[in-house]
């Protein structure tokens, strides 16, 4: 399905829960498969998997992975075990890996849920492989390797210590690989991306083999010598620009959606919204749209952008409110005005990055913090 204008959504698609809502988050799940594709022909033959963390930036872990494993995808990270269960509900066949390890107590649910630990520490390890004795099986786990961002993994001590007794400290794990993590992927020429990428050679060469990770969407973007045997993409799935230093190459997916409430006459002098802080040069037309900051529109955002209306352009002006954001409507022709219709917030017109740098954030922030108020509408072939 083709994504549809605000001026030409039609309430029967929408349907009556739309009505009810103050927004509508539509999320086009044809174009997350489509970039999907894309990264996946790109990097072949290396696989392809999903980070669908954060409740797959905020546009629903289960749905998304779904429709990625329709594709064709197999490999989905996520951050924890809870989410990892319940993607393991949609997806009993997947493999479901778990960026945040194992903490003391969780062995079992892991192994029951058989889900995959990336392994952050020799004592993880240990643990990892005791819990596989006592079930007599040898336990899946992907061993991350700190190349430099002094986040997750092993350190350099640690990373030394596996390599002095490899055979040992994996004996009995099911490995399934080696991964690393860029810290400065989306900058186009930060050395520290090359030094990472020798580092992670340097210590593959001296451990067993295995299958190899180092991308997250960035990455991928810096070429073949990234790509090893398996990617990571996250954000570029989800449409924002992986690679700021080009063109965006991922079709955008979502559409953010605010309904207009009311429109009023603003006479010049005035004020509009919270403090008093925007006061009017000019007489205006201000509309009241349904959705602020606790649905994740940023407080920040203040007076900084605009929303989309039938194609016209309306400034957004004032402070953010809680379930409200204005727009200067002034030369939005009237007819377009009519209560109950739709301003674009995000999507085609004003995309998750531009949203992001009017609000001096990232769009993996905009991204996740989606509200849970809006009517969520999944587009898709079928
Ligand atoms: C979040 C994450 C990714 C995905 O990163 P994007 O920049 O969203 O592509 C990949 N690998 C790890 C370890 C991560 O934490």
């Amino acid at each position: 399905m083709a994504l549809i204008l605000p001026d030409a959504l039609d309430a029967a698609l929408l349907g009556p829960e739309a009505a009810r809502v103050g927004a509508v988050l539509v999320i086009d799940l044809e174009a997350l498969v489509a970039n999907w594709r894309a990264i996946a022909a790109r990097v072949a033959p290396a696989e392809c998997a999903a980070v669908v963390k954060a409740d797959g930036y905020g546009l629903g872990a289960v749905p998304v992975a779904t429709a990625l494993w329709r594709a064709g995808a197999r490999s989905f990270f996520v951050a924890d075990i809870e989410a990892g269960v319940r993607l393991r509900e949609a997806l009993p066949e997947a493999r479901i890996i778990v960026l945040h390890g194992t903490p003391a107590g969780t062995e079992k649910e892991l192994a029951t849920e058989r889900l995959v630990p990336v392994i952050n520490t020799l004592g993880e390890l240990e643990r990892w492989r005791a819990t596989g004795r006592q079930r007599d099986q040898a336990l899946p786990a992907f061993l991350h390797l700190d190349t430099g961002m002094n986040r997750l993994g092993m350190d350099g001590g640690e990373t030394e210590r596996l390599i002095a007794d490899a055979p040992r400290h994996l004996d009995g794990i099911a490995l399934q690989g080696w991964m690393s993590h860029l810290a400065c992927a989306d900058h186009p020429d930060n050395p520290m991306t090359g030094d990472q990428l020798r580092r992670f050679r340097f210590l593959l060469a001296r451990l067993p083999k295995a299958p190899a990770s180092l991308a997250n969407s960035g990455g991928i973007f810096h070429g073949a010598d990234y790509h090893f045997d398996l990617v990571r993409p996250g954000i570029a799935l989800y449409g924002p620009n992986p690679a700021p230093w080009m063109a965006n190459p991922m079709r955008p997916v979502i559409r953010l959606l605010g309904r207009i409430l009311q429109v009023r006459d603003v006479p010049a002098g005035a004020s509009v919204g919270y403090d008093a802080t925007h006061r009017l040069a000019a007489p205006a037309k201000v509309a009241a749209l349904g959705l602020g900051y606790a649905d994740g529109y940023p407080w920040s955002g203040a007076g900084k952008g605009h929303v989309m209306i039938g194609g016209h352009r309306a400034p957004i002006i004032a402070r953010i409110s809680m379930d409200l954001v204005t727009a200067d409507v002034s030369d939005v022709p009237e007819p377009l005005l009519g209560i109950g219709g739709w301003a674009e917030v995000i999507g085609p017109s004003r995309d998750v990055d531009q949203a992001a740098a009017d609000a001096q954030t990232i769009g993996y922030e905009i991204l996740t913090r989606l509200g849970r108020r809006y009517h969520r509408l999944y587009l898709d072939k079928d």
